[in-house]
């Protein structure tokens, strides 16, 4: 018996028009989809190496993420179908973010400091998780993706368009290279 890896799937970069749009909510036909696409989802993350993947980055328009904060350095996978956040805190938290679509681009992104965050799991169950640290800012910068939004937009003007002239420059370059 040969048990076949997944082959990791080509990431989208920024700047394309794919990721600056809203995605279609999951509906139970496409549950399947999801099903079949996981695995190669899953070990696109786990080789750049992230935390986090949304349906988007991997040219897919459909409402769902990965997360993978590997609590105990053991793959501990969350599959988020149609998150929302719910409630989010006043209080606010300052964390460094990077992107698997900007990659080798980071800056200091402000969100709410906790947030409850309700989707459906792959057998279309609700399910609810409170986060606050790490993963209360990978919950939002993913949800974020899935609304057509990159962390950059959070940035000022002036920031945003300093990594985004940068990005367009190496995306050319790996064109012609
Ligand atoms: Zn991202």
């Amino acid at each position: 018996m040969t048990t076949s890896t997944p082959e990791p799937l080509p990431l989208l970069l920024a700047p394309d028009p794919r990721l600056k749009a809203k995605t279609r909510p999951v509906a139970a036909k496409d549950r399947e989809t999801i099903r079949s696409i996981l695995p190669r989802m899953l070990a696109t993350m786990y080789a750049a190496p992230g935390i986090g993947l949304a349906a988007p980055q991997v040219g897919l328009d459909l409402r769902f993420a990965i997360i993978d904060l590997q609590p105990d350095e053991k793959p501990a996978p969350i599959t988020l179908i149609n998150p929302t956040i719910e409630k989010k805190s006043r209080e606010e938290a300052t964390r460094e973010e990077g992107c698997l679509s900007l990659p080798g681009h980071y800056a200091e992104v402000t969100r709410p400091e906790r947030v409850v965050v309700v989707y459906e799991d792959l057998d279309g169950r609700p399910q609810t998780i409170e986060a606050d640290g790490l993963l209360a800012t990978c919950l939002q910068h993913e949800i974020d993706h899935l609304d057509g939004i990159l962390f950059v937009d959070h940035l000022s003007a002036l920031k945003r368009n300093m990594i985004l002239r940068k990005m367009a420059k190496e995306k050319r370059a790996r064109k012609v290279g």
